[in-house]
């Protein structure tokens, strides 16, 4: 018999998913999902529609967040799970990276348009739905205007890491994502570590063990896109350097084609006996107090 099935890593409209919160969460449901993580972009808003869809439905849905961290050479992303969506201090933080956004799309749009491309923020803004606007969107719009016939080419042709597209933003620095993650009493789980190094016979050695002292928890050993071999190396650098393991399909509805909730790419399965440990290790941090 299957045991309950969960997924730790999945995004919404509030930042670039397709699923409002409520959707999404109907969705999980509609899998059998027993727990779900809404872990959207550097942002919390989320959260409230989600827990609250969940608790009419009678699915536990975990509190998270995705924090971009500066990585000199890949991208790294940090999710946070159980984290306080009303704490003061973190959502102060938040804000700075949402701000950091506010100035970078613009010039994306910029050069875009100085590469002959002919599309407004105004079109990506819609492409949004509403929540806040990512790479993602830049791409769905170059996708309906024909400029480009997959999201993933919008990605490799014009938005990715030196695309002649891509603008830098701020991003906290690795154990700052990750204090601010404890401070708002969640865990700091290190996602998809593939995408750290262009080169992935890099030994990830070296920066696990810097992310081990900065406090990291946990690393993402599940997820959709995962050869066996990988989940296995994952699985033995958590034991090495004592970090929880999680799992999680990284779900973005239309905006990621292919990679279903639940299950992924089809044979995904993430246990429901990685939640515990999660939280038992954020109940750790539940030390500063917030008003409201
Ligand atoms: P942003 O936070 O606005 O910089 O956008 C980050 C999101 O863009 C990620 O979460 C992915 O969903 C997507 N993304 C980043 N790189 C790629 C890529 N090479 N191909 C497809 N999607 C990507
Ligand atoms: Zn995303
Ligand atoms: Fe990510
Ligand atoms: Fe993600």
């Amino acid at each position: 018999m299957i045991g309950r099935r969960i997924d730790l890593h999945a995004h919404s409209t509030a930042s670039d998913g397709s699923l409002t919160p409520p959707e999404l969460i109907r969705y999980a449901a509609d899998k059998k999902l027993s727990a779900m993580a809404l872990t959207d972009h550097d942002c919390v808003d989320g959260l409230d529609e989600a827990v609250a869809e969940g608790e009419r439905l009678g699915i536990e849905v975990i509190p998270a967040v995705e924090l971009s961290a500066d990585h000199p050479d890949g991208t790294m992303h940090i999710l946070g799970f159980f984290v306080d969506r009303r704490h003061e201090g973190f959502c102060g933080r938040l804000r700075r990276l949402q701000e950091a956004r506010r100035e970078r799309n613009p010039k994306i749009i910029q050069n875009l348009q100085s590469l002959g491309l002919n599309l407004t923020y105004d079109e990506v803004v819609a492409a949004s739905g509403g929540g806040q606007v990512g790479r993602p969107h830049f791409a769905k719009v170059l996708v309906q205007k024909g400029y480009v016939s997959s999201m993933q080419e919008a990605f490799e042709r014009y938005l990715k890491k030196g695309a002649p597209g891509y603008v830098e933003k701020f991003r906290f620095s690795p154990q700052d994502a990750i204090a601010a993650i404890h401070e708002a009493g969640g865990v700091a789980v290190l996602a998809h570590p593939f995408t750290l190094y262009k080169d992935n016979s890099v030994p990830l050695d070296p920066l696990l063990e810097g992310l081990s002292q900065a406090g990291l928890d946990g690393i993402e050993v599940i997820y959709s896109t995962y050869s066996g071999e990988q989940t296995r190396y994952y699985r033995e650098r958590a034991e090495k350097y004592n970090l929880l393991p999680s799992g999680g399909s990284d779900f973005h509805g239309a905006h990621k084609p292919g990679i279903d909730l639940g299950v992924g790419q089809g044979r995904l399965e993430v246990p429901y006996e990685l939640l515990e440990p999660l939280r038992k290790k954020a109940q750790g941090y539940k030390v500063s107090v917030h008003a409201g």
